[in-house]
C-alpha cells in the first residue's frame, strides 16, 4: 500500500500521508525507544500506531489519555450450556486439543484456554447444547498523547490473532491521519517475522529496521529483510548500541546495503536511555547523549512531513492487477488485459474499476504504459526480479505471489490488510 494524498488545497503542493514502521528481527534492541523518539520528533504532524499488540509498551513513555476502546473479538469459543447438556460426553471424546474436562461434579465444562475454537463439538452435540459465541481477545484504544493522536491495543493473556488486531490498529490510524489531514503514521510494529510483522508492514512506505551489532541481531537482520524485499517495503537499517562491536556493525551495515537497505545512522550505547524510560520520556526529551543519533537517524530518513503540510481527508490509489479470464494471472507478462482499480484507502472501498488491454509485451513497456495508466500498486501472481525493477523505477510498487483470484477478492483483502502473499512464481 502506498498512501499518496490528494492536492494540497492551501499551498497547491501535493502531500503524501507516509507511514514509516519501526520494526527489529528480535525483541529488545531499542525499537520502542526510537519509536517513542520518533513520535516526539514528528509531535502534531503524526498519528502514532502501536502494533507491537503482544506486548505494547509504547504507551508506557507516551502516557496516553484513552478516548475511546473498543472490544476486539477474533475467532469462536465454545461454552457447554448447563441446561441442555445430558452429560453423554461425546464432546470430549471429540476434541483433539483436550479442551473439554470432565468436572467432579460429573458435569463437562470447557477450557476457554484450551479451545482453539474448531467447532467440532458444536457440530456434534447430539443436544445442541453448546454455543459458539465470538471470542473476547481484548481491545483496541484511540487516545491523545502529548505527541499527538495515539491508536494502540491490549491482547488478552494468551490471546490470538494478533495479526488481524495489528490491521485493525493500522486501519484506524489510516483513518485518524485521513480525518486529520496529517502527513505521516509513525508504528511500532512488533518484533521477529511473523504474522503480526507481516501485517504491519505490507503496505507501508517505509520500514526502519533497529537491529544490533550481535550474532542474533546480524541473523535476524538478515530475516526480516528478506521478509520487506518479499512484500516490496522500502527499508532502512539503523544500528543500536553500534559501539559495543564496531566490526560487527560494520559487517551489518554492509550486509543491509548488500540487500538494497538504506544504512540511515547508528546510534550509541547509552545508559541514560534506561533513565529516560524511568523518567517516562523519550530518549530525545532528554540530555542524553544518544538523542543526538537518534535526531540524526530521524533527519537520515528523509520523510517528507514538512511543517504545516495537509492532506485532504481521503488517500486514494491506483492498483493494476494483470489478468487472464477473469482472474489474477499467474505470469505477469501473458496477462491478457489489466484491472486498474481506484481505492480510497481511508474509506476502504473501491471506487471504480477499468479493464485495459495492454500493449505488445516487450522489456521495459508495461511498467512505463503503467505508470502513464497512474497506477502506484501492482498486485501480481509471479515477476521477475528485472521487471520489479523496473517497476521500482517508475516508482510502482510491487506485490507478488497472489493467489489467481478475481481483483474484487483481491482488493478485499487489500484494504482490510489480510492479503496473504505466497511464493513469486517466477524467478527470471
Ligand atoms: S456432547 Fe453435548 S450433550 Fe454431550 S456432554 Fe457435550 S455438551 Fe453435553
Ligand atoms: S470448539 Fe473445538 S477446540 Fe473448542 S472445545 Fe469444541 S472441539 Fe474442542
Amino acid at each position: 500500500m502506498k498512501f499518496v494524498g490528494t492536492e494540497n488545497k492551501t499551498n497547491g503542493m501535493e502531500a503524501k500521508l507516509q507511514e514509516l514502521v519501526i520494526i527489529s528481527g528480535k525483541g529488545g534492541t531499542g525499537k520502542t525507544s526510537v519509536a517513542a523518539s520518533f513520535a516526539v520528533l514528528a509531535a502534531g504532524r503524526a498519528v502514532i500506531a502501536d502494533c507491537d499488540v503482544d506486548a505494547a509498551d509504547l504507551h508506557l513513555v507516551l502516557a496516553p489519555r484513552i478516548i475511546e476502546s473498543t472490544d476486539f473479538k477474533s475467532g469462536h469459543e465454545a461454552v457447554i450450556l448447563r441446561e441442555k447438556c445430558t452429560g453423554c460426553g461425546l464432546c470430549a471424546e471429540l476434541c483433539r486439543f483436550g479442551a473439554v474436562k470432565l468436572l467432579p461434579d460429573n458435569r463437562y465444562r470447557v477450557d476457554p484456554v484450551a479451545c482453539e475454537g474448531c467447532g467440532v463439538c458444536v457440530r456434534f452435540c447430539p443436544a445442541g447444547a453448546i454455543a459458539f459465541p465470538e471470542r473476547l481477545c481484548g481491545e483496541w484504544l484511540v487516545s491523545e498523547t502529548r505527541c499527538g493522536p495515539m491508536v494502540h491495543a491490549c491482547l488478552g493473556v494468551a490471546a490470538e490473532n494478533s495479526g488481524k488486531l495489528v490491521s485493525l490498529v493500522r486501519r484506524e490510524a489510516l483513518r485518524i491521519a485521513g480525518e486529520k489531514g496529517l502527513p505521516l503514521i509513525v508504528t511500532d510494529g512488533p518484533p521477529g517475522i511473523g504474522c503480526p510483522v507481516i501485517a504491519s508492514v505490507t503496505g507501508a512506505s517505509q520500514v526502519l529496521v533497529v537491529t544490533e551489532p550481535t550474532v542474533s541481531g546480524e541473523h535476524d537482520l538478515a530475516r526480516v529483510l528478506s521478509l520487506t524485499r518479499h512484500f516490496g517495503v522500502p527499508v532502512a537499517v539503523c544500528v543500536n548500541k553500534w559501539d559495543i562491536n564496531p566490526d560487527m556493525t560494520e559487517r551489518i551495515e554492509r550486509k543491509a546495503e548488500a540487500s538494497g537497505a538504506r544504512v540511515v545512522g547508528r546510534i550509541r550505547y547509552d545508559r541514560r536511555v534506561t533513565a529516560a524510560q524511568i523518567q517516562a520520556k523519550a530518549v530525545v526529551e532528554t540530555d542524553a547523549p544518544s538523542a543526538a543519533d537518534i535526531r540524526n537517524v530521524w533527519a537520515n530518513l528523509k520523510l517528507e512531513t514538512g511543517k504545516g503540510e495537509h492532506m485532504s481527508n481521503t488517500t486514494k490509489i491506483k492498483i493494476a492487477i494483470p489478468l487472464a479470464e477473469g482472474k489474477l494471472c499467474m505470469h505477469f507478462g501473458h496477462c491478457e488485459t489489466f484491472a486498474l482499480v481506484d481505492v480510497d484507502l481511508v474509506q476502504r472501498k473501491m471506487l471504480g474499476r477499468k479493464d485495459l488491454v495492454p500493449p505488445p509485451h516487450e522489456p521495459g513497456v508495461l511498467p512505463r504504459w503503467l505508470a502513464e495508466q497512474g497506477a502506484e500498486q501492482i498486485l501480481a501472481g509471479g515477476m521477475g526480479q528485472r521487471a520489479q525493477g523496473l517497476f521500482a523505477e517508475q516508482n510502482i510498487k510491487v506485490t507478488v505471489g497472489l493467489p489467481a483470484e478475481t481483483p474484487e477478492m483481491l482488493i478485499g483483502h487489500y484494504l482490510a490488510g489480510t492479503l496473504q502473499a505466497g511464493q513469486n512464481v517466477c524467478d527470471h
